[in-house]
């Protein structure tokens, strides 16, 4: 694309110093995918610049828009998820308050699980007060009940299975029937089952989302997001949010997700059994009350996942006996050697995150206090001896 310099062009070092003629040779072949950093994306022509469009991915306008690397990661994505349009964004967050950008005006509506993640919950309540939106929360667990919520502007229904803390598992199929109903849009928090796990779009879901900071990245080293739709026109919709929101990824973490991907399916499967295991330990425990992994029955909502999920990897929580006070169930964390205390998941190491669930979620059946483990790729046994040593110090 770059114009070679006339013969009779001579160059001062500064001007030769940024062009080159030199073009390596044809031919080159490996495995991992170029990265291509631009913010300048060169045309070959006026002509060209006039007529490219920075929304059809058949040609490059910016990098803003993308270049080879992160169009590949999309695509690779789309086809994941059974999709056929992806966006990326800076973090899973911003992919989230992409979406709601997106379809959102004033006087509009969206409902949000009462169990959603946090920063969505708070996003909510920024639009209820500062946009004329309004966000309002829904029982999780409501299924085909959330019919009588829809109002006339509701325009958007966020789900999320499981829930990230509670682990509810909702009855997606239910919710998208209701919607469609009513001609609502669904979007899907996919972050927990990967996109590989939980087949959103064949339950109904119009829009999935994921924290690729999880699962796809792998390292705990990344913050990236994806929203992947089978809609041209609701894509669209999304990418012009996207373009005047500024959503731009750095090319750099597209390689480090796409490296992830490679080995997803191996390290799901793999945090999935320790995971299973170690729950399995818990259950048995007497300080435990509660198992909340949607592969157990103590979970709300096992049924569904049984229904429609195809695993479950390494996230689930316990609750703690009630006669175990904050202070103790703190210091428990605190003793547990091999777990780090942090926010995220879906890295290599095992974390664990105590959390007040009765003030998150309203009407709560359960007293005590909840504690969220990301089991990572440590030998499960390992995790169980220190998580048992741990509860020697409650
Ligand atoms: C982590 C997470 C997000 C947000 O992702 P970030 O990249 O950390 O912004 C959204 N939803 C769920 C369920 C998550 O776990």
């Amino acid at each position: 694309m770059k114009k070679s310099l006339p013969k009779s062009l001579q160059t001062a070092l500064q001007t030769a110093l940024q062009n080159s003629d030199y073009r390596p040779p044809e031919g080159f072949a490996a495995y991992p995918t170029a990265i291509h950093h631009a913010s300048t994306v060169l045309f070959k022509d006026v002509a060209s610049m006039r007529s490219g469009d920075w929304k059809d991915k058949s040609a490059y306008t910016y990098g803003l828009h993308g270049t080879p690397t992160s169009f590949t990661l999309e695509a690779r994505l789309a086809e994941i998820e059974g999709g056929e349009h992806c966006l990326l964004a800076p973090s899973g967050l911003a992919a989230i308050s992409m979406v709601d950008l997106a379809l959102l005006k004033t006087g509009d509506d969206v409902l949000l699980p009462d169990n959603v993640y946090n920063p969505n919950r708070e996003l909510g309540r920024w639009l209820t007060q500062d946009f004329g939106i309004s966000a309002r929360f829904y029982d999780p667990m409501i299924g085909a009940g959330i019919l009588d919520l829809i109002q006339p502007n509701t325009k958007l229904i966020w789900t999320e299975s499981p829930g990230s803390v509670s682990m509810e598992v909702p009855d997606l199929r239910a919710i998208c029937a209701a919607a469609k109903q009513r001609g609502v849009l669904v979007a899907l928090d996919n972050t927990w089952a990967a996109g590989i796990a939980l087949n959103g779009f064949e339950l109904g879901v119009d829009i999935v989302m994921q924290a690729l900071t999880k699962y796809q990245s792998g390292g705990s080293d990344v913050l990236m997001g994806a929203v992947i739709t089978r809609d041209r026109e609701l894509n669209d919709r999304i990418a012009m949010a996207h373009m005047r929101l500024g959503m731009g990824v750095g090319m750099d973490d597209v390689y480090l997700v796409l490296r992830g991907l490679q080995t997803m399916k191996l390290r799901f499967d793999a945090h999935d059994a320790a995971a299973r295991k170690v729950a399995g330990w818990l259950k048995a425990r007497p300080e435990i009350t509660k198992v909340l992994h949607p592969a157990f029955e103590d979970c709300p909502g096992h049924a569904n996942w049984k229904r429609d999920f195809t695993g479950a990897g390494g996230l689930f929580s316990v609750l703690f006996d009630p006669r175990y006070t904050e202070e103790q169930t703190d210091r428990f964390v605190d003793a547990l050697a091999l777990f780090g205390i942090g926010f995220s998941w879906g890295g290599t190491h095992s974390l664990a995150v105590p959390y007040r669930i009765q003030a998150m979620r309203k009407d709560w059946p359960d007293a005590g206090i909840l504690v969220r483990f990301n089991i990572g790729l440590e030998d499960p046994d390992d995790l169980i001896a220190d998580i048992e040593q741990a509860l020697g110090k409650l």
